[in-house]
């Protein structure tokens, strides 16, 4: 079957007491049982939702894995599946991470004895040398936050195997339409579904795919200990929201393609980050591993005064945090997903204070460019 198909019919679609065509929200907590000795598959929802397994299903199939689990939000999933890692363990961890992953391994984890060490990790090199004897993990995000670096995945997954240690990758800016990890060889994909997986900007979730049965079993057992899974009202809209994903992911792409080429020629536009363009570095690799550039990009502007005046007069793009919906977002990275990150440290990795981020959603390019350039007039 088809990816396309799949979004479709990859999980259960027929809710098998009614012949319901979908599986309902299972509004429940608790489950009566029959036997002391047999409980039933669902006893309490801490553990098992129907909803929420329809849902984990569908992914699991999409991302090509054996087994999805389901969380209340991306860093839900992050940081419940950064405990299978124990005191004394090391991380190597691409150094433009999501602001929230960043924050939770430099505050909590390294709290915990768990340490991380941050690596360029365009650069595979770089990665293999900041492997140490205790070192159990490389975490990935490619394209990366906000100036879409690329990591070669299979190239990282290879130096893991090498290790005998395990390849983490989040996916969220690519999605299981245009990049699938466990294919590449690594070992977990991480994502926070709150952004094209659901797609409308109106649920939080996030998502911790496996192949090894063992590792996801794992990773399930500290869910249901923590309840950090995701409850069934938001499993139930997601699982509408993902059906969409390839026409979705489709066009917003087009739509990127057409405002990336009016960016290009504008005067105040001094840099564009977008693994589509054939002059970003990371383009070849790019090419090699996902299906197609996505729909996120970043820009960086002539001064603070026309990013100002972008951010806060553009009115077709929400100025807001997050991505990836049927509406176009544009954020500021500085003041927003690495506000976490300590200014020095982010200026360093390039997020200036005249960097814009772009998530195109589903309008007209033509009406998101005219009222870009109105803003910036202003
Ligand atoms: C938003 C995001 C997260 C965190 O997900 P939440 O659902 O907000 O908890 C993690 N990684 C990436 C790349 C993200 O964009």
């Amino acid at each position: 079957m088809k990816l396309a198909t799949q979004l479709i019919h990859g999980g259960p679609t027929i809710d098998p007491q009614t012949g319901a065509m979908g599986v309902p929200i299972y509004q429940i907590s608790t489950y009566q049982q029959t036997s002391v000795d047999h409980f039933r598959k669902y006893d309490y929802a801490r553990g098992d939702n129907p909803t929420r397994e329809a849902l984990e299903d569908t992914i699991a199939v999409l991302e090509r894995g054996t087994r999805c689990l389901a969380f209340a939000s991306g860093m839900a999933a992050i940081s419940t599946t950064l405990m299978i890692f124990s005191p004394g363990d090391h991380l190597v961890v691409c150094d433009d991470v999501y602001g929230g992953a960043y924050r939770v391994l430099s505050t909590i984890f390294s709290r915990m004895g768990i340490s991380s060490t941050f690596v360029d990790a365009t650069d595979l090199a770089a990665i293999e040398a900041a492997i140490r004897p205790e070192t159990k993990g490389i975490y990935l995000e490619t394209p990366s936050n906000p100036l879409l670096k690329v990591t070669d995945l299979r190239g990282a997954a290879q130096i893991a195997r090498t290790h005998g240690i395990i390849t983490l990758v989040d996916n969220t800016f690519m999605t299981p339409y245009l990049q699938r990890p466990l294919d590449l060889g690594c070992d977990i994909v991480l994502h926070s579904g709150t952004k094209f997986i659901n797609g409308h900007s109106d649920v939080l979730c996030g998502f911790a795919v496996v192949r090894d049965r063992e590792l996801g079993d794992r990773i399930r057992s500290i869910q249901n200990a923590f309840g950090t899974g995701l409850g069934p009202q938001d499993s139930f809209l997601t699982l509408r929201g993902v059906k969409t994903l390839k026409v979705r992911m489709e066009q917003s792409q087009l739509n990127t393609a057409r405002i990336v080429e009016w960016l290009k020629q504008h005067p105040r536009v001094t840099a564009i980050h977008y693994p589509g363009l054939v002059e970003h570095p990371g383009y070849e690799t790019h090419r090699s591993q996902a299906d197609g550039p996505g729909a996120v990009f970043s820009f960086e502007l002539d001064s603070f005064e026309t990013t100002k005046k972008l951010l806060e007069n553009s009115r077709l793009a929400a100025f807001a945090v997050s991505l990836g919906g049927v509406e176009s977002i544009i954020s500021y990275p500085a003041k927003m997903s690495h506000a976490a990150v300590p200014k020095e440290e982010r200026q360093r990795k390039g997020i200036t204070d005249t960097l814009v981020r772009l998530s195109v959603g589903l309008e007209d390019p033509e009406d998101l460019i005219a009222d870009f350039e109105r803003a910036m007039g202003e």
